[in-house]
């Protein structure tokens, strides 16, 4: 034989999420690939004395899990934040922050992260100015909830200079019955909240993305996409995404990456294409494309029907969410269709409303009469609500989607903004892997917690983080979602049939997992860690 492993793991349940969903027991590793996979008896001939040999005593491995739509940038310029994502009640969240005061100095600001939501609280509300205060009475502190809120402790609030009289327009500050602001801050007054705090370190970025990547492994993901490299201005998301780049020549990322440039104007797309089409693409780094947004998220989507009133928190009837290109801006988004057809790059567009998917999948129609969309891995990401005759359209273009778990912590927002018919309406995954469609899994972090694992929890039984089941009629099986995660991701990213199973010729990245996540109930999925990851034939990854 002329290839003898180097590795061999073995006695272990080997989902390969090949195409028939083989299951094997041993796999055997030359370097950086695959070199057999099958039975213990089959794949130990190959061992010589020189093979190290991994005994996985009947544990699961899967291939690396791949997040097809993340935002590892913004999890790093959050790395350092106090995270709130165990949180079940305010005085959770409350001693989360006087922990990380104790190592502060009087005075420094307390930055929350912002991969949590009020529903996950037992009080089911954001914390208030004053609980803030009494937390921490020595620091400042601000905490972002998604990307448009932020609550603010009263020393915060007077640096940023907001005080009872102050108006910001664009912007809400929430006051109580005497006037005073309660903390709560939205859209612009929260940026101005922003701008007060102090910046993320430029020169700290690249430690920082090791980190996330690390957090990544401890749950089994070997390949993360950069779904739009967001930075303060231009020029700082092509720093962030120099620096990364950077790091994955040297190998010292320990995870593959696909990043795209985000874009709000033809202007900025042909900056990030100038900047980044001549890139050389490593097994390490791909550089997508351009990534723009068409509408907001929960509370912005672009709905046709209006959104629900809520007392006290959407007060307006005719309240529709956030169009980004409304009639008068389309040709601007057709001309940056043709510069990424042009540049033969990816456009990945994030469509949440049904208004949105109305206007803007007509005109990746209009592109792909011209161009071969599909073949350059032309993505859609999260749609969550969709027609037919839309994903029609999706299907005979090749167009990806990709699809996250933001039902699994925003839930009770979408039954709120939404209502009912819609937020049951949701997420169509059924239909969609009935019907063939490209599809990558996800998690959109930090937006929602980066756990993969809640995410296939979600796909398979539809369950909120509070437990309201939403459109069981939409889930998939555990089966189907591992494919997502897998296969799925990879095939939407364009690294092909380099990874995404455990075949024979691939590269050998894949996570040995805690528990069985098909043996355990499907309520428990999102409770499994990895024990081991491999990327590329190396551990970069050991439990304890
Ligand atoms: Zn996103």
């Amino acid at each position: 034989m002329e290839c003898t492993p180097n590795l061999i793991f073995h006695h272990g349940k080997i989902y390969t999420s090949d195409t028939l969903c083989t299951i094997a027991e041993a796999v055997a590793v030359k370097d950086d690939k695959i070199i057999a996979v099958g039975s213990n008896d089959s794949v130990m001939t190959m061992a010589d004395s020189k093979t190290e040999t991994i005994d996985l005593a009947g544990r699961l491995m899967i291939p690396g899990l791949n997040d097809s739509h993340a935002h590892p940038f913004m999890e790093a310029n959050q790395v350092t934040a106090v995270s709130f994502s165990e949180a079940r009640n305010i005085s959770d969240l409350l001693d989360a922050l006087k922990t990380r005061a104790k190592t502060t100095k009087p005075g420094e600001w307390l930055l929350g992260s912002m991969s949590w939501h009020e529903t996950q609280l037992s009080e089911g509300r954001l914390p208030t100015r004053e609980e803030l205060d009494r937390a921490c009475p020595d620091n400042p502190v601000s905490i972002p909830r998604g990307a448009h809120v932020k609550v603010a402790s009263s020393r915060a609030l007077q640096i940023a200079g907001i005080g009872a009289d102050t108006e910001i327009p664009g912007g809400v500050i929430d006051r109580d019955s005497s006037g005073q602001p309660t903390g709560i801050l939205m859209d612009a007054a929260a940026d101005r909240l922003t701008a007060a705090e102090p910046k993320a370190d430029a020169s700290k970025f690249g430690e920082a993305m090791i980190a996330v990547a690390k957090k990544l492994n401890s749950y089994g993901v070997t390949t993360s996409a950069e779904s739009g490299a967001i930075g303060a201005s231009e020029e700082t998301s092509e720093y962030n995404l120099k620096t990364v780049m950077t790091l994955c020549k040297e190998k010292k990322l320990p995870l593959r990456l696909s990043a795209s440039f985000f874009s709000t104007s033809y202007e900025m797309a042909k900056y990030g294409v100038t900047a980044f089409s001549e890139t050389q693409n490593t097994d390490f780094f791909k550089f997508q494309g351009i990534k723009v947004m068409s509408d907001g998220g929960v509370e912005s989507a672009n709905l046709i029907d209006p959104y629900e009133v809520i007392s006290g928190v959407q007060p307006y009837p005719d309240y529709h969410g956030i169009e980004v290109w409304p009639p008068s801006r389309q040709d601007e988004l057709r001309r940056i269709m043709e510069l990424c057809a042009g540049a033969h790059l990816q456009l990945q567009i994030h469509i949440h409303g049904d208004k949105s998917a109305a206007s803007i999948i007509p005109l990746l129609s209009e592109q792909g009469n011209k161009t071969d969309i599909g073949k350059l891995n032309w993505t859609i990401c999260h749609l969550p609500l969709s027609t037919d005759e839309q994903l029609e359209t999706i299907k005979r273009l090749g167009i990806c989607v990709t699809v996250q778990h933001q039902p699994y912590l925003l839930g009770e927002n979408y039954l709120r903004y939404w209502g009912n018919s819609r937020a049951n309406a949701m997420a169509r995954y059924r239909k969609m892997v009935d019907m063939g469609i490209r599809m990558g899994g996800g998690t959109d972090m930090p937006i929602d917690p980066l756990n993969p694992f809640c995410s296939i929890e979600w796909m398979v039984d539809r369950k909120t983080i509070t437990g309201k089941v939403l459109g069981k009629e939409h889930s998939i099986t555990l089966d189907e979602a591992v494919r997502l995660w897998t296969r799925g991701s990879a095939d939407c990213e364009g690294w092909g049939s380099m990874i995404g199973s455990i075949e024979v010729g691939k590269k050998a990245d894949f996570a040995v997992l805690s528990q069985d996540i098909f043996q355990v109930p499907v309520g428990e999925i999102h409770n499994t860690v990895a024990v081991q990851t491999w990327v590329d034939g190396k551990c970069v990854y050991r439990r304890g």
